[in-house]
């Protein structure tokens, strides 16, 4: 999401004739787009700020904005705590970015925070990274109240695109060239057009159509919300991607009610039987949280468990800290013991990569369909795309080009990335 937003912000930048600078030390202005979902994004930022206390000494003028989810939650305080900062803009406020910069520029330090649910930056055509995947966000906000997550105090009510905005954004990419794209929202599967109520089975199903010729991707899906008719809609469509990320969280019920996250394990190992059932080969990724306010020993034994019983293909896991305003902050204690949350974390992250390792190193053999889509980080002769299951594969270039879909026999595995060469020639979708 926040990418999708820096495209955003680069759009009106560019539309107001500002030009992408080629290094920090030749920008006149810095805008840093900003997470506030974990405590170190926030670490990390405090670490920036000092570095942009040196440039400024040596660059007159510069100018340092921060855009996004940390001035939207600690507001005009960060002007007070980090003298570097020149203006705030929250995530309803891009478009006053341009005047921020022009108030900046004569010497007064503003903030642009407050919450618009009508704005969903419709008519601004994002400038993006790169020239095959795109983000396409369907809705904005988040109506949950995970008692660990601030989303809903940085990024406010949940509301959905316009069905017509959507396809027509979709159009466009499609005459672009573009081959694949990732419909996005904080819970995505929550989607509700505004014109007639459609669902987000309903969107995929008419995207999906519209671009036959390219992948189409969703995330972040609430296991809450995800329904029969979903997982129906993916199979039926080849061109929408068989993978899934379901965060659960942990794998305990216990602990999901104290997260507030509105189903239990049961539960959501039913939707993951009904997914694999109807859906084969499909990959399921997760996020988890360690040692969340009153994890007991036994509700971690519980989330190896089910990480070893559902052999998810990859997750994002993280331990727990409180973020200010939350419902965790403000009724529940933080009494797991900071090594213990690092112990349990990393046990975690021990079960999950050694299964992630044996599901790749059982696709060597395998040929599977990949859409390249760079050079790969070590060679120019190697191009690197992904599965549609979501797997990161490396490849001899062999005359390939970005941008192409092609059969890779699989040869060699790490936990992370396939390895192999082409086989067959090139594709298309669907
Ligand atoms: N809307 C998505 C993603 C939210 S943030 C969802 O509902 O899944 C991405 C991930 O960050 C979450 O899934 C969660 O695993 C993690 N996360 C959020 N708040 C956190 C916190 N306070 N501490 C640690 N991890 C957190
Ligand atoms: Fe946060 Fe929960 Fe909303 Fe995801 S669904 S953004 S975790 S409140």
């Amino acid at each position: 999401m926040n990418q999708a937003d820096s495209e955003i912000i680069t759009a009106l930048l560019q539309h107001d004739g500002y030009v992408p600078a080629e290094s920090e030390e030749k920008a006149g202005i810095i805008l840093l787009n900003t997470c506030a979902v974990r405590e170190n994004a926030v670490e990390r930022i405090k670490h920036y700020f000092q570095h942009v206390k040196g440039l400024k000494k040596r660059q007159k003028g510069l100018i340092l904005g921060v855009a996004g989810c940390i001035p939207q939650f600690y507001r005009e305080q960060l002007f007070s705590s980090a003298p570097v900062v020149d203006f705030l803009v929250g995530t309803d406020a891009y478009r006053t970015i341009p005047f921020l910069i022009e108030s900046a520029r004569s010497g007064q330090r503003d903030a642009s925070l407050e919450f618009n649910p009508a704005e969903m930056y419709d008519g601004i055509d994002p400038v993006r990274k790169g020239a095959i995947s795109a983000y396409v966000p369907v809705m904005r906000g988040c109506n949950n109240m995970c008692a660990y997550c601030v989303v809903p105090f940085t990024r406010g009510r949940e509301r959905s695109h316009a069905v017509s905005s959507i396809l027509e954004e979709v159009r466009l990419l499609a005459a672009s060239g573009y081959r694949e794209i990732t419909l996005i929202g904080q819970n995505v599967n929550s989607y509700c057009a505004p014109e007639d109520g459609l669902d987000f089975a309903g969107l995929l199903n008419v995207v999906s159509r519209e671009a036959p010729q390219m992948r189409v991707r969703f995330t972040t899906s609430h296991p809450k919300d995800f329904s029969e008719a979903l997982v129906h809609t993916i199979a039926n469509h080849p061109n929408i991607c068989n993978h899934i990320h379901l965060p659960v969280q942990s794998g305990s019920s216990r602990v999901l009610a104290l997260m507030n996250r509105g189903h239990t394990i049961d539960e959501y190992r039913e939707k993951i039987a009904l997914i694999r059932s109807i859906i084969p080969g499909v990959s399921i990724s997760t996020d988890i949280i360690a040692g969340f306010c009153g994890e007991r020993e036994e509700d971690h034994h519980l989330t190896l468990e089910l990480l070893s019983d559902l052999r998810f293909d990859s997750a994002y896991m993280f331990f727990y800290s409180t973020r200010p305003g939350t419902l965790a902050s403000r009724t529940l204690e933080d009494d797991v013991a900071e090594e213990v949350k690092k112990r349990r974390l990393q046990e975690i992250i021990d079960v999950q990569n050694s299964i992630s390792c044996e599901l790749f190193q059982q696709s060597i053999g395998s040929v599977v369909e990949v859409l390249a889509e760079s050079e790969s980080r070590r060679s120019v002769q190697q191009l690197m795309g992904r599965t549609d299951t979501n797997r990161t594969v490396v490849f001899e270039r062999e005359g390939y080009h970005p941008g192409d879909f092609l059969n890779v026999l699989i040869t060699a595995a790490t936990s992370a990335t396939l390895i192999g060469r082409s086989v067959n020639g090139s594709l298309a979708l669907g």
